[in-house]
């Protein structure tokens, strides 16, 4: 945030406080409690930042000179990793990637868009980037256990009114994914349609990514490949399948 914006931030909040009829004496003791209270939590959390650092510069960045020396010059990963935003999935950990071995995208849902220059900038520029210029092999779409993106998509009802500003547009993209699942197990509890549909979001994503120019091109030509997975954090299980998972069965562990 920049300085111009955070200072428009703290003046709406004075003026926020100002306008729920407080004295000013009082909306003023406010601002401090808040910003006393920001101060704390700063604290706490910068130490635990800190430390991370620490930790991570003595065990591993010093630990390995020649694998930093290489990252210094540029990065030539061979996965692009979809996954969701989800603190108990992050890639990183659960497949043990080192740094330069995997581009990252983490979203709500881990869902890949359809091609659209104006929507989906985001994800589309880093679809982009993974595919023409550090030329991945191999793209996988992660999805896991109890995602709470998938929930929502499950569970909003798209009747034309909206509960929340950005969440239903975005995950609405998995679409098709629910509507497959609501044909071929409606009767089930919701808890175990959530999990169909947890796979078959992965599923849509993949098609979706069918839609880039580049990644066509690259299926095309043999140098990219695309794979579905899901990462089971309850059961501790993970499953990975190819694009077209007619031809391989899925390998389980
Ligand atoms: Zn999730």
């Amino acid at each position: 945030m920049g300085d111009k914006s955070y200072e428009e931030a703290i003046e709406a909040l004075k003026k926020l406080l100002s306008e729920k009829g407080e004295l000013k004496a009082v909306a003023a003791a406010k601002v401090d409690q808040v910003t006393a209270e920001l101060k704390t939590t700063s604290d706490d959390s910068v130490e635990r930042l800190k430390q991370g650092f620490v930790y991570f510069k003595s065990q591993k960045y010093e630990k390995n000179p020649a694998l930093y020396a290489e990252l210094a010059k540029g990065q030539s990963p061979k996965y692009m990793i979809v996954a969701c935003s989800d603190s108990r999935v992050c890639p990183s950990h659960v497949l043990d990637m080192q740094p330069g071995e995997a581009f990252v995208v983490r979203n709500v849902a881990n869902i890949v868009p359809p091609y659209d220059q104006t929507k989906y900038a985001g994800t589309g520029s880093a679809v982009e980037y993974a595919v023409l210029h550090l030329k991945v092999q191999e793209i996988v779409v992660i999805g896991h256990s109890a995602c709470g993106g998938i929930k929502g998509l499950m569970s909003f009802l798209y009747d034309g009114t909206t509960s929340t500003d950005f969440i239903e547009d975005w995950v609405k993209i998995g679409m098709p994914a629910k509507t497959k699942v609501q044909a071929e197990h409606g009767g089930e509890p919701l808890g175990v349609q959530c999990t169909h549909c947890e796979k078959e979001a992965v599923n849509v994503s993949l098609g979706n990514l069918l839609s880039y120019p580049f990644v066509r091109d690259g299926l095309v030509r043999k140098t990219l490949a695309l794979k579905g997975g899901y990462y089971d954090f309850v059961k501790g299980s993970f499953e990975l399948w190819s694009l077209n998972f007619q031809l391989s069965s899925p390998l389980s562990v």
